[in-house]
């Protein structure tokens, strides 16, 4: 008489011996053990309609090509170091030290390109309290209310009254996306992050353009707060 409610599969292994089952049955759970070890992402209950991968900024600088070459000379040339997520940006090789009134300083901020119309440093909270100044909460390139900071270079330094914002949370995407969640550029919704420190993230600005691929960034803090440590994803609940 067959068996199969034994292991409730619908395999071919009934007739397998014992060794071979065993064999079997090691196989597929050093192959789950692989996969669950290389998943790039956590394993969350969301809809996958709602899921949302989240990509975590450090401190970084946007600069104009007039800014960079004061601060790195004119014969430098603005290389890449590593490709972003968003297609066309990087990481470039370049680095500053960033100087706070109070002389208090954060080495090794990375500059982001390409390279752009404006000047703007994006800290988190923690990092301007370090720095002593008073960044307000801000969409990229808003930069009225911004924050002084000093930028020093390898060949000069530059001091710019109105630079630093706490970079507003923000998602990436598609019109197409936009559509699929109800939204539309300059909207602002709430998403949810699953975990031991869960949380729900307000004021979450929506960015369209076609060439991006669906990513909601978070900085050091926002990440921090939610235990956020490797690429996750997060639950679009509604446009608020
Ligand atoms: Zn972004």
């Amino acid at each position: 008489m067959s068996t199969p409610e034994l292991c409730g599969c619908t395999r071919q292994h009934h007739s397998l011996t014992h060794d071979a089952l065993v064999d079997l049955i090691t196989e597929e759970i050093t192959a789950m053990l692989r996969d669950a070890g290389t998943s790039r992402r956590q394993p969350v209950a969301y809809p996958l309609y709602a899921a949302i991968p989240v990509g975590v900024s450090n401190r970084h600088i946007h600069l104009t090509p007039a800014t960079f070459h004061r601060l790195f000379g004119e014969d430098t040339a603005f290389e890449v170091m590593r490709p972003l997520f968003q297609p066309g940006e990087f990481a470039s090789q370049h680095v500053l030290t960033i100087v706070g009134p109070k002389l208090r300083s954060i080495p090794n901020v990375r500059i982001l390109g390409p390279l752009r119309t404006y000047d703007q440093v994006e800290v988190s909270l923690t990092d301007a309290i370090f720095l002593g100044i008073d960044p307000p909460v801000a969409n990229s390139g808003s930069l009225g209310k911004a924050a002084p900071l000093t930028l020093v270079g390898p060949k000069s330094s530059l001091y710019l009254d109105r630079c630093a914002i706490v970079a507003n949370r923000h998602i990436h995407m598609t019109t197409k996306d936009a559509e699929r969640f109800g939204v539309k550029n300059g909207d602002y919704c709430r998403v949810r992050v699953g975990g031991e420190k869960g949380t729900i993230f307000e004021h979450v600005l929506i960015r369209t353009n076609d060439s991006w691929k669906l990513q909601i960034h978070l900085d050091t803090d926002d990440a921090n707060a939610a235990n956020i440590r490797n690429d996750i994803d997060v639950e679009f609940l509604e446009r608020m």
